[in-house]
Protein backbone atom coordinates (compact mmCIF):
# COMPACT_ATOMS: atom_id res chain seq x y z
CA UNK A 1 0.00 0.00 0.00
CA UNK A 2 1.14 3.88 -0.91
CA UNK A 3 1.54 6.32 1.84
CA UNK A 4 0.44 9.98 1.66
CA UNK A 5 2.87 12.70 2.61
CA UNK A 6 1.92 13.63 5.95
CA UNK A 7 0.86 17.50 4.54
CA UNK A 8 1.24 19.58 1.33
CA UNK A 9 1.85 23.48 2.32
CA UNK A 10 0.60 23.93 -0.99
CA UNK A 11 -2.36 22.54 -2.51
CA UNK A 12 -3.01 23.21 -6.11
CA UNK A 13 -6.36 22.80 -7.47
CA UNK A 14 -9.05 24.30 -9.17
CA UNK A 15 -12.50 25.78 -8.33
CA UNK A 16 -15.61 25.46 -10.53
CA UNK A 17 -18.00 27.70 -10.51
CA UNK A 18 -21.28 25.75 -11.19
CA UNK A 19 -23.26 29.21 -10.96
CA UNK A 20 -21.70 30.23 -14.57
CA UNK A 21 -20.58 27.16 -15.89
CA UNK A 22 -23.01 26.61 -19.17
CA UNK A 23 -21.81 22.94 -20.18
CA UNK A 24 -19.86 23.89 -23.17
CA UNK A 25 -17.63 21.05 -23.14
CA UNK A 26 -14.32 23.70 -24.05
CA UNK A 27 -12.72 22.41 -20.93
CA UNK A 28 -13.34 19.00 -21.39
CA UNK A 29 -11.71 19.09 -25.19
CA UNK A 30 -8.92 21.23 -24.59
CA UNK A 31 -8.04 19.37 -21.91
CA UNK A 32 -8.66 16.12 -24.07
CA UNK A 33 -6.29 17.86 -26.70
CA UNK A 34 -3.50 19.08 -24.31
CA UNK A 35 -3.39 15.30 -22.34
CA UNK A 36 -3.09 13.45 -25.36
CA UNK A 37 0.03 14.74 -26.07
CA UNK A 38 1.05 15.36 -21.93
CA UNK A 39 2.16 13.56 -19.10
CA UNK A 40 -0.13 10.88 -19.76
CA UNK A 41 -0.10 10.44 -23.08
CA UNK A 42 -2.12 9.40 -25.25
CA UNK A 43 -6.16 9.67 -24.27
CA UNK A 44 -6.88 6.54 -25.89
CA UNK A 45 -10.35 7.22 -27.79
CA UNK A 46 -12.33 3.81 -29.25
CA UNK A 47 -14.84 3.57 -32.28
CA UNK A 48 -14.05 7.39 -32.43
CA UNK A 49 -16.32 7.89 -35.75
CA UNK A 50 -18.48 5.01 -35.03
CA UNK A 51 -21.83 4.23 -33.28
CA UNK A 52 -20.55 3.90 -29.55
CA UNK A 53 -17.55 6.41 -29.12
CA UNK A 54 -15.59 6.00 -26.14
CA UNK A 55 -12.44 6.70 -24.59
CA UNK A 56 -10.22 8.26 -21.80
CA UNK A 57 -11.23 11.58 -20.79
CA UNK A 58 -9.73 13.33 -17.54
CA UNK A 59 -12.29 15.83 -17.78
CA UNK A 60 -15.73 14.83 -18.26
CA UNK A 61 -18.78 17.34 -17.88
CA UNK A 62 -22.14 16.35 -17.17
CA UNK A 63 -25.77 17.76 -17.29
CA UNK A 64 -29.19 17.79 -15.50
CA UNK A 65 -32.33 18.93 -14.27
CA UNK A 66 -32.51 19.55 -11.17
CA UNK A 67 -35.83 21.22 -9.38
CA UNK A 68 -39.21 20.94 -10.18
CA UNK A 69 -41.14 24.23 -11.91
CA UNK A 70 -39.74 27.70 -11.26
CA UNK A 71 -36.94 25.95 -9.06
CA UNK A 72 -36.39 24.04 -11.62
CA UNK A 73 -32.84 24.54 -13.38
CA UNK A 74 -30.03 22.69 -16.01
CA UNK A 75 -26.92 22.35 -13.79
CA UNK A 76 -23.90 21.25 -15.87
CA UNK A 77 -21.12 19.67 -13.40
CA UNK A 78 -17.72 19.32 -14.85
CA UNK A 79 -15.94 16.55 -13.34
CA UNK A 80 -12.18 15.28 -12.69
CA UNK A 81 -10.00 14.45 -10.18
CA UNK A 82 -10.45 17.27 -7.08
CA UNK A 83 -6.60 16.08 -5.94
CA UNK A 84 -8.02 15.14 -2.26
CA UNK A 85 -5.89 15.74 0.79
CA UNK A 86 -7.00 12.11 2.06
CA UNK A 87 -6.71 10.58 -1.07
CA UNK A 88 -7.70 6.61 -0.57
CA UNK A 89 -6.79 5.81 -4.36
CA UNK A 90 -3.55 6.49 -3.34
CA UNK A 91 -3.40 4.53 -0.20
CA UNK A 92 -5.12 1.39 -1.93
CA UNK A 93 -2.21 1.33 -4.65
CA UNK A 94 -0.14 -1.63 -4.04
CA UNK A 95 2.94 -0.66 -6.37
CA UNK A 96 3.07 2.73 -5.26
CA UNK A 97 2.20 3.80 -8.61
CA UNK A 98 -0.32 6.09 -7.42
CA UNK A 99 1.17 8.73 -5.43
CA UNK A 100 0.67 12.53 -4.21
CA UNK A 101 3.50 15.09 -4.58
CA UNK A 102 4.57 16.69 -1.64
CA UNK A 103 5.69 19.95 -3.34
CA UNK A 104 2.23 20.66 -4.59
CA UNK A 105 -0.42 18.03 -3.66
CA UNK A 106 -0.94 17.36 -7.29
CA UNK A 107 -2.08 13.46 -7.60
CA UNK A 108 -0.47 11.37 -10.40
CA UNK A 109 -0.36 8.32 -11.61
CA UNK A 110 3.14 6.32 -12.84
CA UNK A 111 2.46 4.45 -15.64
CA UNK A 112 5.61 2.17 -15.42
CA UNK A 113 4.96 1.20 -11.81
CA UNK A 114 0.95 0.27 -12.54
CA UNK A 115 -0.22 -2.81 -13.16
CA UNK A 116 -3.70 -2.04 -13.74
CA UNK A 117 -5.55 -3.60 -11.30
CA UNK A 118 -8.19 -0.57 -10.69
CA UNK A 119 -8.21 -0.61 -7.01
CA UNK A 120 -7.80 2.88 -7.37
CA UNK A 121 -10.83 3.61 -9.10
CA UNK A 122 -13.16 1.52 -7.13
CA UNK A 123 -11.31 3.66 -3.81
CA UNK A 124 -12.37 6.94 -5.89
CA UNK A 125 -15.45 8.37 -4.70
CA UNK A 126 -15.92 10.51 -7.48
CA UNK A 127 -15.64 8.49 -10.24
CA UNK A 128 -12.63 10.48 -12.00
CA UNK A 129 -10.09 8.05 -12.69
CA UNK A 130 -9.96 6.77 -16.30
CA UNK A 131 -8.43 3.33 -17.26
CA UNK A 132 -6.61 2.78 -20.73
CA UNK A 133 -7.66 -0.24 -21.60
CA UNK A 134 -5.13 -0.87 -24.76
CA UNK A 135 -2.45 0.13 -22.39
CA UNK A 136 -3.40 -0.98 -19.48
CA UNK A 137 -3.00 0.96 -16.99
CA UNK A 138 -4.74 3.66 -14.75
CA UNK A 139 -4.88 7.15 -16.13
CA UNK A 140 -6.36 10.69 -14.57
CA UNK A 141 -6.01 14.26 -14.26
CA UNK A 142 -2.56 15.61 -14.05
CA UNK A 143 -3.56 19.24 -13.06
CA UNK A 144 -1.29 19.54 -16.22
CA UNK A 145 1.69 19.50 -14.23
CA UNK A 146 3.09 19.35 -17.26
CA UNK A 147 1.96 22.89 -18.49
CA UNK A 148 1.56 24.61 -15.07
CA UNK A 149 5.35 24.74 -14.06
CA UNK A 150 6.95 24.28 -18.35
CA UNK A 151 8.82 27.29 -18.75
CA UNK A 152 8.85 26.79 -22.76
CA UNK A 153 5.02 28.15 -22.18
CA UNK A 154 4.44 32.22 -22.01
CA UNK A 155 4.16 32.89 -17.97
CA UNK A 156 0.06 33.52 -18.58
CA UNK A 157 -0.36 30.26 -20.39
CA UNK A 158 1.14 28.47 -17.40
CA UNK A 159 -2.93 26.90 -16.39
CA UNK A 160 -4.60 23.71 -16.42
CA UNK A 161 -5.54 23.46 -20.29
CA UNK A 162 -9.13 23.39 -18.90
CA UNK A 163 -8.67 27.23 -17.63
CA UNK A 164 -7.12 28.58 -20.30
CA UNK A 165 -9.73 27.86 -22.17
CA UNK A 166 -13.09 28.48 -20.23
CA UNK A 167 -15.25 30.80 -22.51
CA UNK A 168 -17.69 31.90 -19.17
CA UNK A 169 -14.67 32.05 -16.96
CA UNK A 170 -16.28 29.46 -14.88
CA UNK A 171 -12.93 27.56 -13.58
CA UNK A 172 -10.32 28.92 -11.43
CA UNK A 173 -6.51 27.77 -10.95
CA UNK A 174 -4.77 27.86 -7.73
CA UNK A 175 -3.10 27.12 -4.62
CA UNK A 176 -5.75 26.85 -2.18
CA UNK A 177 -3.32 26.02 0.73
CA UNK A 178 -2.78 30.10 0.94
CA UNK A 179 -5.40 31.23 2.45
CA UNK A 180 -4.44 34.99 0.84
CA UNK A 181 -4.97 33.47 -2.70
CA UNK A 182 -7.22 34.96 -5.15
CA UNK A 183 -8.52 31.62 -5.32
CA UNK A 184 -8.75 30.73 -1.72
CA UNK A 185 -10.28 34.54 -1.34
CA UNK A 186 -13.28 33.40 -4.00
CA UNK A 187 -13.62 30.03 -2.10
CA UNK A 188 -14.68 31.89 1.57
CA UNK A 189 -16.91 34.94 -0.48
CA UNK A 190 -18.87 32.47 -2.21
CA UNK A 191 -19.22 29.65 0.06
CA UNK A 192 -17.37 27.05 -1.53
CA UNK A 193 -18.04 23.68 -1.14
CA UNK A 194 -16.30 20.29 -0.94
CA UNK A 195 -18.16 17.39 -2.70
CA UNK A 196 -19.01 14.82 -0.36
CA UNK A 197 -17.41 16.08 3.03
CA UNK A 198 -18.87 13.34 4.95
CA UNK A 199 -16.87 10.92 2.98
CA UNK A 200 -13.32 12.46 4.63
CA UNK A 201 -10.90 12.76 0.94
CA UNK A 202 -10.88 16.60 1.99
CA UNK A 203 -10.31 17.19 -1.44
CA UNK A 204 -8.68 20.22 -2.79
CA UNK A 205 -10.84 21.07 -5.36
CA UNK A 206 -13.95 22.97 -4.44
CA UNK A 207 -17.07 24.07 -6.23
CA UNK A 208 -19.08 27.37 -6.17
CA UNK A 209 -22.79 26.76 -5.46
CA UNK A 210 -25.00 28.46 -7.60
CA UNK A 211 -25.89 32.42 -6.19
CA UNK A 212 -29.61 31.40 -4.89
CA UNK A 213 -28.07 28.48 -3.15
CA UNK A 214 -25.41 30.51 -1.60
CA UNK A 215 -27.97 33.07 -0.10
CA UNK A 216 -29.71 30.23 1.42
CA UNK A 217 -26.25 28.87 2.98
CA UNK A 218 -25.90 32.11 4.36
CA UNK A 219 -29.06 31.89 6.16
CA UNK A 220 -28.14 28.59 7.39
CA UNK A 221 -26.68 27.96 11.17
CA UNK A 222 -23.12 26.64 11.01
CA UNK A 223 -23.13 22.96 10.50
CA UNK A 224 -21.21 22.76 7.37
CA UNK A 225 -21.39 19.41 7.59
CA UNK A 226 -24.09 18.27 5.56
CA UNK A 227 -24.95 20.00 1.93
CA UNK A 228 -28.05 21.93 1.04
CA UNK A 229 -29.56 22.74 -2.46
CA UNK A 230 -28.18 21.98 -5.62
CA UNK A 231 -25.20 20.93 -3.74
CA UNK A 232 -27.56 18.20 -2.03
CA UNK A 233 -28.98 16.79 -4.88
CA UNK A 234 -25.36 16.71 -6.47
CA UNK A 235 -24.15 14.44 -3.69
CA UNK A 236 -27.17 12.39 -4.25
CA UNK A 237 -26.21 12.27 -7.93
CA UNK A 238 -22.19 11.05 -6.96
CA UNK A 239 -23.49 8.45 -4.58
CA UNK A 240 -25.77 6.09 -7.04
FE1 LIG B 1 -8.08 10.14 -5.94
FE2 LIG B 1 -10.56 10.39 -6.84
FE3 LIG B 1 -9.63 12.12 -5.00
FE4 LIG B 1 -8.69 12.20 -7.51
S1 LIG B 1 -10.82 12.60 -6.86
S2 LIG B 1 -7.45 12.26 -5.61
S3 LIG B 1 -8.73 10.04 -8.12
S4 LIG B 1 -9.96 9.92 -4.71
FE1 LIG C 1 -2.07 1.42 -8.46
FE2 LIG C 1 -2.40 1.04 -11.12
FE3 LIG C 1 -3.62 -0.60 -9.38
FE4 LIG C 1 -4.44 1.93 -9.63
S1 LIG C 1 -4.55 0.33 -11.21
S2 LIG C 1 -4.11 0.79 -7.71
S3 LIG C 1 -2.49 2.98 -10.01
S4 LIG C 1 -1.41 -0.36 -9.68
Amino acid sequence: MTALPASTDKKLGLVIDLDICVGCHACAVNCKEWNTGGHSAPLTDYDPYGADPDGVWFNRVHSYEAGEGANGRTVHFPKSCLHCEDAACVTVCPTGASYKREEDGIVLVNADTCIGCKLCSWACPYGAREFDVDEGVMKKCTLCVDRIYNENLPEEEREPACVTTCPAGARHYGDLGDPNSEISQLVVERLGYDLMPELGYKPTNKYLPPREAASRHAALPEDKSQPVGVLKWLDRVLSI
